[in-house]
């Protein structure tokens, strides 16, 4: 059942529902993760903010809290879930998914391993299902998957769902022969970024530097001063003596970086490039699934042994 998204707040109903939320989270011992293209009022409830491998990680040490809620989309929540199997790990909307990693199945996979009867290692982005993680052979995120292709030591893998990750990862290490799985796997809201308005931008700010995530167009990524992951970007934005910075990535992220660095302006390559599907998360939703302590992420055993395996060989080979 889809759940309905309720109107704009104002300042003050924000912060009526971000005291209900602090409230709650000290009487349920609960821990709140929350991803860098959440809402910046959900961002101000979190206990820790970060990109969705280093939430995973911090979802697997809180050894401590009684439940997780995580303000991601669902492949984030499975991934924390993974990671720490005897945790309850709630997600705020359970529509949140991601339409990237919807588009690489694990029936794709196995008819991909059919088709080619050659042993030819599957990476996956982390980007995907805890089924679509169990068909694989290794995980990979958009920092370390160049490291996890060379380190494999082949000359061939198969890599999906994101294409563009996957040029990068060719671009980088260009004797590795990188099949696609699908064929056109791609984010919608990184694909919106696009070379001319990048160009227009820049000449309101001559002087301001381009960075860019690997899920953007190859074009996009040429003509950016850095390609990075989200951690990466939000390293860049901390680090760089740069006044404007023209950001290719979810809005959130910018939102994130103006707010912590008020002293640059981080500008957003393109008005549209906001994930509606991380919006889905609303602090209602946080609020509520506190208190029903509800839409528990829940991984059946064998998917949940395989998907581990694919995910710790990424640890192992980073
Ligand atoms: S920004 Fe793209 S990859 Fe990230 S959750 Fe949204 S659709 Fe998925």
């Amino acid at each position: 059942m889809a759940l309905k998204i309720p109107a704009k707040k104002t300042p003050e109903e924000i912060a009526k529902l971000q005291q209900e939320i602090r409230k709650l989270k000290k009487e349920k011992n609960a821990f709140i993760l929350a991803h860098y293209y959440q809402e910046l009022e959900i961002q101000e409830i979190a206990d820790l903010v970060g990109d969705s491998l280093g939430l995973s990680e911090a979802a697997r040490d809180a050894k401590d809290a009684k439940m997780i809620i995580f303000a991601g989309v669902h492949f984030m929540a499975e991934t924390a879930k993974i990671l720490n199997p005897k945790m309850k790990i709630l997600i705020p909307n359970p529509d949140a998914g991601c339409p990237l990693a919807d588009q690489c199945s694990a029936e794709l996979i196995e008819a991909t391993r059919k088709e080619y009867d050659e042993d030819i290692p599957v990476v996956v982005y982390v980007n995907t299902t805890a089924e679509t993680k169990a068909a694989a052979d290794v995980t990979c995120t958009s920092s370390n998957a160049a490291t996890v292709v060379k380190n494999l030591g082949v000359k061939k893998v198969f890599f999906g769902p994101d294409k563009n990750l996957g040029l990068y990862v060719k671009k980088t290490l260009p004797d590795v022969e990188v099949i696609p799985i699908p064929k056109n796997g791609h984010c919608y809201v990184h694909r919106r970024f696009d070379v001319a308005t990048i160009n227009e931008i820049k000449k309101q700010y001559p002087d301001a530097v381009v960075i860019a995530h690997p899920e953007c167009n190859p074009e996009v990524q040429d003509i950016a001063d850095f390609v990075g992951s989200t951690a990466a970007m939000i390293y860049f934005g901390k680090e760089t003596e740069a006044k404007n910075v023209i950001v290719a990535t979810e809005k959130g992220l910018v939102d994130r970086l103006n707010h912590d660095h008020p002293e640059k302006n981080f500008i957003l390559a393109k008005d549209t490039a906001i994930c509606k599907n991380m919006k889905k998360n609303t602090l209602e939703l946080v609020r509520d699934s506190l208190l029903y302590e509800q839409h528990e992420i829940i991984i059946p055993k064998e998917i949940h042994d395989k998907a581990e395996k694919a995910i710790l060989r990424m640890f192992e080979l980073t």
